[in-house]
């Protein structure tokens, strides 16, 4: 799919010709290998993750912006090129790559042993072990702070108790980065997955990221040793790393499903007719058009910014909150818009366009809402914290 004419203002020029031929790599496997077939893997609530995860990670893109064990070691703006092209694709292949990544791996990778990071990442890098990242209860999204999960120390093993809810990839893990309440403050836990007392149930009638596993955790009295408990991992904070990790590249993916749906609403104005001319030629369409491709530029301009302050001196959790409440909220907003350009058939699974918005209702929710984004933003500005009231 060409999309040289939404680059109105020529931002391909900040990028470097090794990130042009990254994102150029990505948008050729996921127009090959996941375009033809995800409007189907959509409706059937099925998707080969295990089969693209093998794949993706034969191209280095999982744990793509780590180093060592098997990782790409790619720069914060390359990775973050990746989750746009796969979001072009879908927003729940590209959720496969980031829970992977930027979730299960940087967690072990950042807070692990030398033992555990020997034994689950160079696996989870070649997409052969997959990993998931539970941290929400059917109680506590939110909130994590009051999870109800604990893990209790029972010689030198912990026993882990409780329940996880929508976990990405928790159905078809090997490994499950678990985060718990202990007498010392939460801790993270590398379980295996096929650990006696640990269940992932998959959570069916999804009418968003269809084309992605989520599961619902019990665990039941899971004995691990001490060896599972992520050494580095001291407190919420540890979780909370992971997740502005994971924000990032979401600051970029959803501007993909965006620039999909504008590309698309763009084909099918100029050759649907009404009032015998094509309506891309209406003003109002125009207008729309016009908003659009700005929201689409600007979203863009904030992501590089993000990128080149994550690549030179890192990013503060409240840059990643403005990243991502503004670009996922813009990005809902077009494929909104663009559903009305297509009139009827914006609501046909022929197009792109109605997957992309019901994916992107998931993607304005995990990862922190948009109000407790707002919240994030607005702490910083008062200096006041309105999270509890
Ligand atoms: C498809 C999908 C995949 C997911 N994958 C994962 C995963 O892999 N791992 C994981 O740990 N979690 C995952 N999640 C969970 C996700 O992060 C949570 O759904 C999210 O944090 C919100 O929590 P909640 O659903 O419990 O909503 P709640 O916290 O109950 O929020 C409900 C509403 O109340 C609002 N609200 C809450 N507190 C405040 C406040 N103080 N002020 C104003 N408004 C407030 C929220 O913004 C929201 O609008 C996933 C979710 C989905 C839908």
């Amino acid at each position: 799919m060409t999309t040289a004419p939404l680059d109105l203002l020529d931002l391909d020029t900040l990028l470097s010709d090794e990130e042009r031929d990254i994102r150029d790599l990505v948008r050729r496997v996921a127009d090959d290998r996941v375009r033809p077939h995800v409007a189907d893997w959509y409706e059937r609530g099925e998707v080969p993750a295990r089969e693209l995860a093998v794949e993706f990670g034969k191209l280095g893109l999982l744990g793509m912006h780590l180093t060592g064990y098997g990782c790409a070691g790619a720069s914060a703006v390359a990775y973050g090129l990746a989750c746009l092209e796969l979001e072009a694709a879908d927003s729940g292949v590209r959720s496969l790559v980031s829970v992977q990544g930027s979730l299960a791996m940087y967690a072990i990778h950042r807070f692990g042993s030398e033992e555990q990071k020997q034994r689950w990442l160079p696996g989870m890098a070649a997409g052969e072990l997959i990993g998931c990242f539970g941290l929400t209860e059917p109680d506590h999204g939110s909130d994590p702070a009051n999870m109800s999960t604990r893990a209790r120390r029972d010689g030198g093993d912990w026993v882990l108790s409780g329940g996880k809810m929508w976990i990405t990839n928790a159905p078809i893990a090997d490994v499950a980065v678990i985060w718990a309440r202990t007498e010392e403050g939460v801790a993270g836990f590398a379980v295996p997955t096929g650990t006696p007392g640990f269940t992932a149930r998959e959570i069916t009638r999804k009418m968003s990221l269809r084309a992605s596993v989520t599961g619902e955790i019990t665990l039941d009295d899971v004995r691990v040793p001490e060896s599972a408990r992520l050494p580095e991992a001291r407190g919420l904070k540890a979780p909370l790393a992971c997740l502005t990790e994971a924000r990032f590249g979401i600051v970029w993916g959803a501007l993909g499903a965006a620039r999909d749906c504008l590309a698309v609403a763009l084909d099918y104005a100029a050759t649907r007719e009404q009032f015998g001319r094509p309506i891309a030629g209406f003003q109002l369409t125009q207008a729309k058009f016009a908003d659009m491709a700005l929201e689409l530029q600007k979203g863009f301009l904030l992501a590089v910014h993000l990128g080149r302050l994550a690549d030179a001196v890192g990013l503060r959790p409240e840059q990643v909150s403005a990243g991502k409440l503004n670009n996922v909220r813009e990005a809902l907003a077009i494929a909104r818009q663009c559903r009305t350009i297509l009139g009827g058939n914006g609501i046909s699974g022929e197009y792109p366009i109605m997957r992309h918005a019901n994916n992107l209702e998931s993607v304005l929710t995990y990862e922190g809402t948009s109000e407790i984004h707002q919240l994030v933003l607005g702490q910083k500005l008062t200096g006041l914290d309105a999270f509890g009231g």
